[in-house]
């Protein structure tokens, strides 16, 4: 091969495929070539098995000569690997090799390994090149590839980029198989992932143990013959995979039978790999071939058809089919020898069809979880709607219950018929909280929750939560008191219902859990932002407190404490999921924090809006300068109210014992007022407002008591106090109560309201309509407005309310929302429609939800009431719209 004018520089890489002097059966050393005749002249890259006289097995020499260039750059060779073993000899010394090459099946082993090496420096300008190759175990015999001489450094890039190929597709394969597995076994368990996962994983070995032999270059010492086995299973094994992968993901358009038959010829050609020796088993690969190319055709008509069908993901499943094909086409090619090998097109071949099989399963998963979130909120929804039914259909007979239990215990004949309808009155609403506690959950789960922007008043939510509370815990021991920090702007805008819910719960949860203490809402500003700010709420008892490992699971829904079957204390266990909901809908979080048999203390923070309304602060010049002292056993209490005082400049002395304050009986004259406590372990308060009347002649010294009970019993006793104030105190109104003391103009008026309702409150011949059409209602209600001293006339329904309406001269319409022919917002717009009358028009409905409130309300009704009605809400009503007489 002449090559003394080839310029290295323009063209760095010469193959030397050319014909070579060919020695059948015989292992000649560089200067035997001389004297010896070669048995032919070969073209290099020729398969010994089809050519006759000689056959696959044997040996030979190849020899060739190089005449080189004068002016040359470093040279190298790159060998490739031969069938099956080979010695490479440049000018007389060994230069490379693979495995031994020998005469014998049993003294020669065969190698695979692409090797490339420079040439070193030498003086002479020819190269003589003596190849040996020796092949007893393939049924191909000699060269398939041919060897290169290049530039050195052309050639050890074009060598490593082989291997860089391999390698990142290798890993790629591997990483994306891991993954699918991963999905696999730890989140879908669907067939589809789980052969694509193993279908990437087997074909990453394949990659790697094929055309480069990138595997001996890991594993030098791997017997050659065991790698080969392993490259012929892993193809096979991946002509399952990937057909089972197929059925899987198209199971309409893929023929089990053929993906079956696939199936059976692969086992059957891995079981004949594993059996037979390399000599026959290397012939097994051309038919398997012709099977793939097969199963390869069946594959794209499945994934035509599935594309046709418009099955999810289907035109990646094409285009990705549509690439591999072309990659398989090329490499049959390049093994047939038609082609030759290109990286770079397997490279972005395997890259993109991995890729696209990748997005295939990536859209079928979160197409799947798209339909099972849909189904999901679906069945939320239906949930939701069935509970908001529900309750209302559980409302309407409870508001019977309710409402004339309430009636029956007041006309109670004897102590236990008062207890028996006292007892159904109870259980009727604690009935209507757990109702409205899961009305409330199935709203917040699924997810309709709004929350109101309003202004309102911090303090004013605040103590009528404590009001509520207190006005119905018979916990003589227990203190309930809040303590609102200065910095605390009194009006905010933010949902105060919502708010007050969480209040409600968290203290009423207190008052549940202690016997003994206090109960202490402390408010204070977390943080200032510019137009808003964070709130933080701390509720604290001294009661039973939570074992530190039920923390955790305190606010998961139904979730108790004690959630045996001898529990003590009742309850739903979602009180506190609600708030936690609640409060994350504010911006917040909440907390908790207890010691077993000491207390708890929940805190909260809550974002709410600034307010621009700026509060009147009253004055009360006429306590300026008054000398007042307190008589309380409980210090938080003494704090708290010693500061309101203090602050209006009165001058304040406090008592935790009372008999302290009975010894300094002398400096007692001093005092312009005292304010007592009436629960004192040592003393109580009326005895101690008793000796005060009693033993010093001060009998005009106004006193004031604190107590929880509602009023006090004994007519004597209730002489003793100039003013009268139930607990929880209303911190804002504190003053102004006191006020009066000190303004004897208006001393008479102050004297705590009689909290029953009595008959002829409102003004003779008010007239109300009722639009009702349940029969139990009416008369609950009928009964209400006769305590009241109203008698109501009542319509079926709204059709008859409005004609009612027409004729008489109504002041006041109560009106049901639900009814036959006509429902109460049509028979609102209906009487609204007549200009000549304006009757308040209340809604009276059943249905809970703040959204039908404002339905009320946008079809022109003035105000809402929500079964079960009681004496108290209705005369509350009556008297913010009638007024009292
Ligand atoms: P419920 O009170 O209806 O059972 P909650 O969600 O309000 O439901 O409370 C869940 C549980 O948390 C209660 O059953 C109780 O075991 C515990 N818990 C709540 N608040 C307190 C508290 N202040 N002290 C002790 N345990 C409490």
């Amino acid at each position: 091969m002449d090559l003394s004018f080839h310029n290295f520089e323009e063209d760095p890489e010469i193959l030397l495929s050319n014909e070579w002097l060919f020695y059948w059966n015989q292992l000649l050393e560089s200067d035997e070539i001389a004297t010896t005749a070669p048995d032919t002249l070969l073209p290099f890259t020729t398969n010994w098995a089809t050519l006759t006289p000689y056959s696959a097995f044997g040996y030979a020499t190849y020899y060739l000569e190089i005449i080189l260039p004068a002016e040359r750059p470093d040279l190298a060779f790159s060998v490739p690997d031969f069938y099956t073993s080979y010695t490479f000899y440049v000018n007389g010394a060994e230069f490379s090799r693979n495995g031994t090459v020998a005469t014998s099946k049993e003294t020669y082993t065969p190698y695979w390994l692409p090797k490339t090496k420079a040439l070193g420096s030498f003086d002479a300008d020819t190269l003589q090149l003596v190849l040996h190759v020796a092949n007893f175990h393939h049924n191909r015999g000699g060269a398939y590839l041919p060897i290169k001489l290049g530039e050195v450094e052309h050639m050890f890039f074009n060598q490593y980029l082989e291997y860089g190929y391999s390698f990142v597709l290798t890993g790629a394969l591997l990483m994306g198989g891991m993954f699918f597995l991963g999905l696999y076994l730890f989140g879908r368990h669907e067939y589809t992932i789980l052969f694509f996962s193993l279908f990437c994983i087997t074909y990453s070995f394949r990659i790697l143990s094929f055309g480069s032999y990138a595997l001996h270059l890991l594993l030098p010492d791997l017997p050659a013959l065991l790698s080969l086995n392993l490259e012929y299973i892993a193809l096979f094994l991946a002509g399952i995979l990937f057909s089972l992968y197929t059925l899987y993901l198209y199971p309409k358009e893929t023929s089990k039978t053929i993906i079956y038959i696939i199936c059976l010829i692969s086992v059957l050609f891995i079981v004949l790999t594993v059996i037979l020796p390399l000599q026959y088993s290397s012939q097994l690969i051309i038919p398997y071939l012709a099977v793939l190319v097969l199963a390869i055709l069946y594959g794209f008509w499945v994934y035509l058809r599935a594309a046709l069908n418009k099955q999810p993901g289907a035109n990646y499943s094409l285009f990705s089919y549509g690439v591999i094909i072309a990659v398989f086409i090329h490499n049959i090619a390049v093994y047939f020898g038609y082609l030759s090998p290109s990286l770079l097109i397997n490279f972005v071949g395997y890259v993109f069809f991995f890729f696209f099989q990748s997005l295939v399963l990536s859209f079928r998963y979160t197409k799947n979880l798209k339909t099972a979130l849909f189904r999901a909120e679906e069945s939320a929804r239906a949930k939701s709607q069935f509970l908001s039914t529900m309750s209302h259909e559980i409302r309407t007979p409870l508001n019977a219950v309710i409402g004339l239990s309430g009636l029956l215990s007041e006309t109670a004949q004897n102590d236990q018929q008062l207890e028996y309808s006292t007892t159904i009155k109870k259980s009727g609403e604690s009935l209507l909280s757990i109702i409205n506690n899961i009305l409330d959950f199935s709203k917040i789960e699924s997810g309709s929750l709004e929350l109101e922007e309003a202004e309102f008043s911090i303090v004013e939510t605040t103590e009528l939560v404590m009001d509520l509370i207190g006005s119905y815990t018979k916990k003589p021991n227990v203190e309930l008191i809040y303590d609102i920090d200065e910095e605390v702007p009194e009006f905010l805008v933010g949902d105060a219902t919502r708010l007050q819910q969480v209040l409600t719960n968290l203290v009423a949860n207190a008052v549940k859990f202690t016997e003994e203490g206090e109960i202490l809402v402390r408010i204070k500003v977390e943080k200032k932002l510019n137009e808003s700010m964070v709130l933080r709420f701390e509720i604290k008892d001294t009661g039973i407190g939570i074992p530190a490992d039920k923390l955790g699971r305190l606010f998961q829904s139904f979730s108790q404490v004690d959630a045996s079957s001898t529990r003590k204390y009742g309850g739903t266990g979602l009180g506190l999921v609600i708030s936690k909901r609640l409060i994350e809908a504010m911006n917040g979080e909440i907390w908790v924090t207890s010691t077993e048999g000491t207390g708890s203390t929940f805190s909260f923070i809550i974002t709410l809006g600034l307010s621009n309304r700026i509060p009147t602060i009253p004055e009360f010049r006429i306590l300026n300068n008054k000398n007042v002292f307190i008589l309380d056993d409980n210090e938080t209490n003494l704090r708290i109210l010693k500061h309101h005082l203090v602050k209006a400049r009165i001058t304040v002395t406090t008592f935790k014992d009372p008999l302290l304050l009975l010894e300094k009986k002398d400096s007692l004259n001093e005092f312009d007022l005292g304010i007592l406590d009436m629960q004192i372990p040592q003393k109580s308060g009326i005895d101690v407002a008793r000796e005060i009347r009693e033993l010093w002649d001060k009998k005009e010294l106004p006193l004031v008591l604190f107590s929880s009970v509602h009023e006090l019993e004994n007519i004597e006793d209730r002489k003793l106090f100039n003013l009268y104030l139930r607990k929880p105190i209303q911190q804002s109104r504190f003053l102004i109560n006191l006020e009066p003391l000190f303004n004897k103009a208006r001393q008479k008026k102050v004297a705590e309201k009689n909290e029953m309702p009595s008959a002829h409150l409102f003004k003779k011949g008010v007239s109300i309509l009722v639009a009702e059409d349940n029969k139990v209602n009416q008369k609950v209600i009928l009964h209400i407005l006769e305590r009241l001293g109203i008698t109501p006339q009542f319509a079926e329904n709204g059709q008859i309310a409005a004609e009612m309406n027409a004729t008489n001269n109504y002041d006041l319409i109560l009106m049901d929302m639900e009814m036959p022919v006509m429902d109460g917002l049509e028979a609102t717009k209906k009487i609204l429609s007549d200009s000549s009358k304006s009757p308040v028009i209340i809604a009276m409905t059943a249905n809970a939800m703040a959204e039908d409130k404002e339905r009320c309300i946008k079809a022109g009704m003035d105000d809402f009431i929500s079964k079960p009605v009681t004496v108290n809400s209705v005369k509350n009503l009556l008297t913010k719209w009638l007024g009292e007489s």
